[in-house]
């Protein structure tokens, strides 16, 4: 897949009555618009699937019964996904070398829709499911999905994971939409919400999902990486290679990544310009858009969308049509309500509770060191007050040894660890403390069994 030849195609268009004097009629939008079919409830923390909505997508005559082809634009707000989608529709709905469109021409689709321009946290379906003909003469049905949440708090981060993981799993290509270039929390989040899949289905895969593309907007470093798909692999190749001195944590996101996806792709795509990028009267009409951009989206969408490089959505290596579809998100939708799965912690907790616990080992560590010379196993009986003077003076350094580590998540949040650390300290010098009266031949000689003891000896 990912091939970059252009094919043109029929598209089987079912006939509707309705007339929209405003939109692409000409391209035969007629009454199409996006349909949430997810859609966050952000008081609650949790997600709604719209069923009957996208019921009424999936189980339309033509469809119900064809194999599906689930393309999924994944990523945060105002990244021109919608842009994006809206030159898929135009492909999807052309059937002519020109479907890029004309110079004067408005996009629509995605984007033409106040209500959907509203950064609303969720998944949108195109209301038109596309049947095509592959090359092999079979049909097939394609779904064009838009799905988006923020990553920027702890608690969004938490709630997109099930957002993202369930668009992963029912997608057949999904499109991760990037901008500029493949950050670490990038990787962290894709590996974050791959696992949370994984986690809700039933068996395990091998591979448990099928295409991922990178996309990477405003790639400005062509000189490095050209543009398009082949620049995209030898930029991904590097970003995603697991290096011998690479931190465990590096190397182990990215063997995830691959452990997860059959197919993995990167396209760099240029800026589009600034009109597209700044201007507020920017319609997207092809004079605004930079040369060097169109030229790559007439690759990228065919790589996408061309006939012969449709994907159809598999499940435990068995095509679905759409009306399993349906019931896959049902079930998916299911287990995410359900209270069976664990949250996934936040990259950032997660990663401040292994600082603060690496740090609470290391001060203990020293405490030990300390002590263990004063009045470890071999070392003789110790006065007591003596004993406790040590004990403070290294529960002391410890203490400070771990305040002075730079650790993640605020005060607070190591304070608890501070005290877990303090009350682990206490613990020890109980211990060795009664080691230390243990050694006292006198202090033991006091409780008669031991007296007993002693004389026989
Ligand atoms: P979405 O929220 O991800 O769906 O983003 P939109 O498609 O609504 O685009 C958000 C803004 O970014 C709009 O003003 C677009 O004109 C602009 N835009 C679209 N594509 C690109 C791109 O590749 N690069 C830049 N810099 N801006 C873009
Ligand atoms: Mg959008």
């Amino acid at each position: 897949i990912f091939k970059e030849d252009v094919v043109f195609f029929q598209i089987e268009k079912t006939p509707t009555n309705h007339e929209c004097p405003k939109l692409g009629c000409d391209r035969g939008f007629k009454s199409d618009t996006p349909v949430q079919i997810v859609v966050a409830d952000e008081e609650e923390h949790s997600f709604l699937l719209q069923e009957e909505a996208l019921e009424r997508l999936l189980l339309k005559e033509e469809v119900q019964d064809l194999n599906v082809v689930v393309v999924s634009v994944a990523g945060a707000f105002r990244k021109g996904k919608s842009f994006l989608l809206d030159f898929m529709l135009r492909y999807m709905y052309t059937q002519s070398e020109s479907w890029v469109g004309t110079e004067e021409e408005p996009l629509t689709g995605f984007s033409w829709r106040g209500g959907c321009e509203r950064e609303t946290t969720g998944i949108l379906a195109w209301s038109e499911v596309f049947v095509v003909k592959k090359p092999d003469g079979c049909k097939v049905a394609v779904l064009l999905i838009d799905t988006q949440g923020a990553f920027d708090s702890q608690s969004t981060i938490k709630d997109c994971a099930t957002l993202f993981a369930l668009s992963t799993m029912t997608s057949s290509v999904m499109v991760y939409n990037l901008s500029q270039n493949v950050q670490e929390d990038d990787l962290q989040h894709l590996q974050l919400f791959t696992e949370y899949g994984r986690l809700a289905m039933e068996e395990v895969y091998e591979k448990p999902f099928q295409s991922l593309m990178f996309l990477i907007r405003d790639w400005s470093y062509p000189y490095e990486h050209p543009y398009g798909l082949e620049g995209g692999r030898s930029f991904l190749e590097k970003r995603l290679q697991v290096k011998q001195n690479q931190h465990e944590e590096l190397q182990n996101v990215r063997k995830h990544i691959h452990s997860c996806f059959s197919n993995i792709g990167c396209f760099l795509l240029p800026h589009p310009g600034l009109k597209v990028a700044t201007n507020p009267h920017f319609d997207g009409r092809l004079r605004d858009i930079d040369d060097e951009f169109k030229k790559e989206l007439v690759n990228l969408v065919p790589t996408l969308l061309s006939p012969e490089n449709l994907v159809e959505k598999e499940i435990g290596g068995v095509k679905i049509t759409c009306r399993d579809l349906l019931q896959y998100f049902k079930a998916y939708m299911k287990i995410y309500q359900g209270e069976e799965l664990p949250h996934p912690k936040s990259m950032l907790q997660a990663t401040a509770e292994a600082n603060n616990l690496a740090a609470v080992a290391g001060a203990k560590g020293l405490y030990n060191k300390g002590m263990e010379q004063v009045c470890g196993g071999d070392k003789p009986y110790i006065n007591p007050a003596e004993l406790e003077r040590r004990h403070l003076e290294f529960r002391q350094a410890s203490v400070k040894h771990f305040r002075g580590i730079k650790k993640m998540g605020g005060e607070e949040f190591c304070r608890r660890y501070q005290e877990q650390l303090e009350a682990e300290l206490d613990q020890t010098y109980s211990n060795f403390s009664k080691h230390n009266d243990g050694k006292n031949i006198f202090f033991a000689a006091r409780t008669p069994a031991t007296l007993f003891a002693v004389m026989f000896v």
